[in-house]
């Protein structure tokens, strides 16, 4: 094989210094400027010069906004493997899923020992990292409902309740040189990550052939396992091309603490890389891969969908059945579904790119999904396309005095409200806070504020929309007024919605109040209630939720009531 397709990425190995503790934030905030795409910290917790690597990467992922982050490599020694799959699903999810999991069997024993760590020989660091890995991956399979029984002579967990799921499937890149390691790296990992400084020539290829071989003997396929290096600053863009070309490997590190020599390798050195290796796979006609799925995940694939002539721009982030993410698309609020490919596009021309995939898929059902609540189930289905928009969730304040607001459809009317609150602001909407905008500001919108708000789609005064042939359109009163009276009501049968315009209106203090009624004769009871609504001021809004009474129980002595 060697190239394995993989895509290229580029990024620092930053030393975690913390006198002055800002120079690594620092330094990793210059390799997102400078473009790069990944910034790692190596981790030694038993030494005090150094920052914790992992504070510092919840801090670094907190100053940027794009950048991939991963330990190189986290020490497991030192770190319970349970709390550290939550820790690092945690980081994924606040960071919008930008963690990678680079871990090693440890190595300097006896400050591990003098931390209060065991003391392990290479054989067994090689079997507690194997059981790790299992608590790793059985944590953050949080959609299956069987307590986590995993590990064994190392890490025991017994009974643990799994999650939170990461925000996307989190790669475990591992720190090997020897074989038991290399072959633990072929059967179980997503990632080689060597120093170059540790390799004799020819252990690249050495490396590759028994990661090859311990992937194929564990039914996987050897280019499922992406190949990274840390290399030296004194790397040309011809040996690194070098290096992919036939080495295979597709992500290179480099020394990061030099905001000169991350600057050079990020504007000279990576492009002429990428151009190069770029050259050379096309004359081999080599296709570079957006990911590689294992054979059980291309088993679960539905028939009738072109899985791999997805645009790039939509490929590294579509779910398919056997993915990790994708128990988020099993169910809606009351439905369930079972779509064979969801589309996850970030921006209104990703959009524009799902839509012509779906357009070339009219045998199989398409849904638009925005968060998720939508009480027909259509935004999901069984065997079909999915587009989710939920990342296109910005909310903006156009004029504040006017209350000219505009909102993405991936929003939740719950930070809808947030975002308002502060200038006295609201948009009548739902009355709960989970409800997507995309959903609900296509069809109605009923809520809390209605008697004198009216709906939400009353507010609704322009919305951009990608429709079935790929044009994106505004539509307002005066423009394409017939396709804005039909977005306010019946959205998703013409369009995909990527962003609202709204008035929000002026409100001041709001009061919330709930009652307990015997509504035991319940006909009275109901045109009572009707009677009083008509008769309050318009400002005043009611609903009613009509139960029956628990385990045949009046309500106990303490319990809110009411009489009509
Ligand atoms: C717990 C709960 C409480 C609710 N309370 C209220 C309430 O108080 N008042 C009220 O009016 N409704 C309420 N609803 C209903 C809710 O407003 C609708 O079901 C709404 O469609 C859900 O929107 P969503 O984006 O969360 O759902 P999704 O399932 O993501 O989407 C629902 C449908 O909206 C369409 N759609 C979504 N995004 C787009 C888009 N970008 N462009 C075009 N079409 C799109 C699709 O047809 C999709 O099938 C409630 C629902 C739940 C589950």
């Amino acid at each position: 094989m060697p190239d394995y397709g993989h895509p290229l990425r580029f990024g620092s190995f930053i030393t975690p210094v913390n006198s002055p503790s800002s120079q690594p934030v620092q330094l990793a905030v210059l390799s997102e400027q400078l473009g790069l795409d990944l910034v790692t910290f190596q981790d030694h917790p038993y030494q005090p010069s150094f920052l914790d690597t992992w504070t510092l990467l919840s801090w670094v992922a907190a100053q940027t906004e794009r950048v991939q982050l991963s330990g190189n490599v986290l020490n497991l020694p030192l770190r319970q493997p349970a709390v550290l799959a939550r820790a690092a699903a945690s980081l994924d999810l606040l960071s919008g899923g930008r963690v990678s999991f680079g871990i090693g069997a440890g190595g300097f024993w006896e400050a591990i020992e003098a931390m209060g760590g065991r003391r392990l020989t290479p054989a067994q660091g090689v079997d507690a990292l194997d059981e790790a890995i299992d608590v790793f991956r059985g944590t953050w399979d949080a959609a299956n409902p069987r307590p986590l029984r995993a590990g064994g002579d190392y890490y025991r967990v017994n009974g643990a309740k799994r999650g939170p799921a990461p925000a996307h499937e989190i790669p475990i890149w591992i720190g090997a040189y020897k074989p038991r390691m290399l072959r633990l790296t072929g059967r179980k990992a997503d990632g080689w990550l060597p120093s170059l400084p540790y390799l004799e020539p020819g252990d690249l290829q050495r490396g590759n052939r028994l990661i090859d071989e311990a992937a194929k003997a564990a039914g996987r396929d050897p280019r499922e396992i992406t190949r990274l290096l840390n290399i030296t600053a004194d790397q040309s863009a011809d040996d690194l091309t070098r290096v992919a070309l036939e080495d295979g490997i597709s992500t290179f590190i480099v020394p990061g603490d030099d905001p000169d020599v991350l600057r050079q390798f990020a504007e000279e050195i990576a492009p002429a890389v990428r151009e190069q290796v770029e050259r050379a796979r096309g004359q081999r006609g080599t296709q570079t891969l957006a990911r590689v799925r294992n054979s059980v995940a291309l088993s679960k694939r539905r028939p009738g969908i072109d899985y791999d002539g997805l645009p790039a721009s939509l490929a590294a982030r579509a779910v398919e059945p056997g993915d990790a993410g994708y128990a988020r698309y099993t169910s809606s609020y009351l439905r369930g579904g079972a779509p064979g490919l969801v589309l996850r596009p970030r921006t209104v021309d990703e959009v524009r790119d799902a839509v012509a995939v779906a357009s070339k898929h009219r045998e199989v059902p398409l849904g638009i999904f925005s968060a998720g609540h939508g009480l027909s189930g259509r935004s999901l289905n069984d065997g079909g396309l999915v587009i989710d928009v939920g990342a296109l969730n910005t909310i903006e304040i156009l004029d504040a005095q006017s209350g000219r607001v505009r909102v993405g459809p991936g929003a939740r009317w719950v930070d809808v409200a947030r975002m308002l609150t502060p200038h006295g602001l609201t948009i009548t909407s739902g009355d709960y806070g989970g409800v997507g905008v995309g959903g609900l500001a296509t069809t109605g919108g009923i809520g809390w504020l209605a008697r004198e708000h009216g709906l939400t789609i009353d507010h609704l005064r322009g919305v951009d929309v990608v429709l079935a042939g790929g044009d994106l359109v505004h539509a307002s009163a005066t423009e394409n007024p017939e396709l804005f009276w039909a977005m306010r009501g019946a959205g998703a049968n013409f369009s995909v919605a990527v962003s609202f315009d709204f008035e929000a209106a002026h409100v001041g203090q709001l009061a919330f109040a709930q009652f307990v009624f015997d509504a035991s004769d319940t006909a009275r009871f109901l045109s009572r209630w009707g009677a009083a609504i008509e008769a309050a001021d318009r400002s005043v809004s009611g609903e009613i939720i009509l139960g029956a009474r628990q385990g045949g129980r009046r309500y106990a002595p303490g319990d809110a009531r009411g009489r009509l």
